[in-house]
């Protein structure tokens, strides 16, 4: 018996094995992060292929194939778990990225060890009564773009309706044009002034009212920028990709160039301009509408506030080494609970300066379909491409439904704002832009 046991622990050692001896919390890592994949990142268990968890670490399979001969994509084990964090911290998406592939199911090589182990975290500075955001990074990420109702119609998130009440002697009769564009850039230039006065180094994804995160509006990216970036696509995906496949045989309106070029190119340079700018907070804003009101040409009786974080990865979301990559950071990064957390101040905020209910599973098809619900009330995860590609803290905060029949009508009245009275907004977004504000009053405060 004991031969037995030099034997073996003679090829334990021999295989090179010894520095992948279980680290002392082994047992408490792999509860922690077992249950994040069961609750947030794979909660349907479609992804099993993909992963593999135990005392030693985690890896990414490209498949089923590659997990059978144990050939990881990428690996971390529990004893690199801090220097993986700091690679991930301090390289950039596409140095982190190369790092990863080159390691493979190795460690990590001594130059990455030299270069990254021994950096340090920032150190925040102190917060004053007059700057509680004390030199706190915060990337503001203004959704869609549309200023007015033609681009709006181009990029589909506009309402145009006529609201009728009373009978005909009494008739009375309103029209309601909203662009979310519009709506989330008012939201988030009162937030930035607001952010500033508090301490905070406030950047936005695009540069004004109707421009993209390209710095220009639609049509001049149309000119500018089309042609080549339709060649760029043609040459990674070939013509045949269904995605571009309706451009190339002519489609070639200015919605579904939007659709079929433009939105992809312009998210993912939204994330650039985030990722590069390496915040402590990041805020998606949006304004949402009923799922359920077919056209959006009359009013609804329903609303709703709901924030989103990442995972919830559906079958088949795991498809290429990208997405590979960002479930792993998602899951060892520590990017989901600080999200979660942060999204759920954001949620609470919502209901009570908005007195708006926090959405239930129930409450939206999506909801339930594609989304899993955290354990904060009013967040769900959602593997939307900003949200997976997005590193850090974030919020993906969708306030209001924009087509409920009161807040139609009060998200169209401006004022100048009491504070900041060059701004002319909505008393209703300013509401939404304090609630923004208070959530990361508080979670910096507790942190
Ligand atoms: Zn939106």
């Amino acid at each position: 018996m004991e031969r037995v046991l030099v034997f073996l622990l003679s090829i334990f050692l021999s295989a090179g094995l010894s520095a992948q001896l279980p680290v002392r919390e082994a047992d408490s890592l792999v509860k922690v992060h077992t249950a994040l994949l069961k609750s947030t990142l794979d909660n349907k268990g479609a992804l099993k292929n993909n992963y593999s968890i135990d005392l030693f670490g985690v890896s990414m399979y490209a498949g089923a194939a590659q997990k059978q001969k144990n050939e990881p994509e990428y690996r971390v084990n529990w004893s690199e778990l801090d220097l993986y964090r700091r690679v991930m911290h301090f390289a950039s998406r596409e140095e982190a990225q190369a790092i990863m592939l080159a390691k493979k199911g190795g460690s990590f090589s001594p130059d990455i060890v030299r270069t990254y182990g021994n950096m340090l975290y920032a150190m925040p500075l102190a917060p004053t009564t007059e700057k509680p955001l004390n030199g706190i990074r915060i990337a503001l990420d203004p959704g869609h773009m549309a200023d007015d109702l033609e681009m709006g119609k181009i990029e589909q998130k506009f309402l145009d309706f006529t609201i009728r009440t009373g009978s005909d002697s009494t008739l009375f009769i309103q029209k309601v044009q909203l662009v979310e564009g519009r709506l989330t850039w008012q939201t988030a230039e009162l937030l930035k002034l607001k952010l500033e006065k508090a301490g905070a180094i406030v950047m936005i994804t695009r540069p004004g009212p109707g421009l993209c995160a390209f710095g220009t509006s639609f049509q001049d990216w149309r000119k500018q920028y089309y042609q080549q970036t339709l060649d760029s696509l043609v040459k990674l995906r070939g013509k045949n990709d269904p995605s571009i496949s309706p451009v190339l045989s002519g489609k070639t309106d200015d919605r579904s160039v939007f659709r079929y070029v433009f939105r992809d190119v312009e998210l993912r340079k939204r994330v650039e301009l985030i990722n590069a700018f390496k915040p402590d907070f990041t805020l998606m804003i949006h304004y949402n509408v009923d799922e359920k009101n077919t056209d959006w040409q009359k009013p609804t009786a329903k609303n709703f506030n709901m924030c989103f974080v990442g995972g919830s990865y559906q079958a088949g979301e795991l498809s290429d080494p990208e997405r590979r990559f960002d479930f792993l950071r998602q899951l060892l990064s520590g990017d989901m609970e600080s999200s979660i957390s942060f999204s759920g101040a954001c949620a609470r905020q919502f209901r009570d300066e908005l007195k708006v209910p926090l959405a239930k599973p129930a409450d939206a098809l999506y909801l339930s379909s594609s989304c899993v619900k955290t354990a904060e009330e009013g967040v769900y995860a959602r593997n939307l491409g900003l949200t997976r590609l997005t590193h850090g803290t974030l919020v993906y905060g969708e306030t209001l439904y924009q087509d409920n029949k009161k807040e139609c009508l009060r998200l169209m009245e401006t004022k100048p704002h009491p504070e900041f009275p060059q701004l002319s907004v909505s008393p209703r977004v300013a509401q939404v832009a304090d609630a923004y504000y208070k959530a990361l009053l508080e979670t910096v405060g507790r942190k």
